[in-house]
């Protein structure tokens, strides 16, 4: 894959840039905000690594940039104590985060879950659509829209897929297979991970598709 690392640390760009070329990925770096759009333009990566602190600007505007590339897997890279970067950097659309310090194995696997999500928009581009009433979510293009009026909204990878599962399911899905099918890692952190995602997509969705939280059950789309 063609990953594009978005780091101003020299040392750690260095030792993610190795890490990446030795697992077998062409691997573009870009230091700050305005190197990331530059290579952003001159070739769409297949996945992108974010670092939340940049020093011309937040991470965040790489991220909402790249959300015109549906097929580009975004990860973000938050420290530790940075929980407001990794919901900010979530709600700007990236698919997933890495937490400072990360190990390698982490990482690996982690680009890996999320370029599964997004290698199927990069090698199918027929459209799967899902329909609920007068609403379609398109999987490969990630809209949302209303065939009623014409009403659209972009999603993420991760949004998207978690809807196709509601839209397919006419009783509630359950968590725990939300997130075995989504993310394939369950654990506690992919939990709250799907709390940011869900509060994230019942945002976009608001007024449209009413999506139910079943306190120890999961989740239903309607009414
Ligand atoms: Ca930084």
């Amino acid at each position: 894959m063609r990953i594009l690392v978005v780091e101003d640390d020299d040392r750690v760009a260095r030792g993610l840039v190795r890490a990446l070329l030795r697992a077998g990925h062409r691997v573009v770096r870009a230091a700050d905000v305005a190197e990331a759009y530059e290579a952003i333009a001159e070739q769409v990566p297949d996945l992108a690594l974010v670092d939340m602190g940049l020093p011309d600007g937040h991470g965040s505007a790489v991220v909402r940039r790249l959300r015109d590339h549906p097929a580009t897997g975004v990860l973000i890279v938050t420290a530790q104590d940075g929980e407001t970067d990794r919901v900010v950097g979530l709600r700007a659309g990236a698919d997933d985060y890495v937490v400072k310090p990360f190990s390698l194995a982490e990482l690996l696997a982690r680009i890996e879950a999320v370029s599964r999500r997004t290698r199927a928009l990069r090698e199918a581009p027929a459209p799967v659509v899902h329909r609920r009433g007068s609403l379609e979510l398109d999987t490969t293009a990630r809209t949302l829209s209303d065939t009623d009026d014409g009403w659209s909204v972009a999603l993420t990878a991760t949004e998207s897929a978690v809807l196709a599962l509601l839209l397919t399911h006419d009783g509630p899905v359950e968590r725990g297979v939300i997130l075995d099918r989504v993310w394939s890692a369950p654990s506690e952190a992919r939990s709250r991970t799907l709390d940011t995602h869900m509060a994230t997509l019942r945002g976009k969705v608001e007024g449209r598709l009413r999506i139910r939280t079943l306190r120890g059950v999961g989740y239903q789309a309607g009414p």
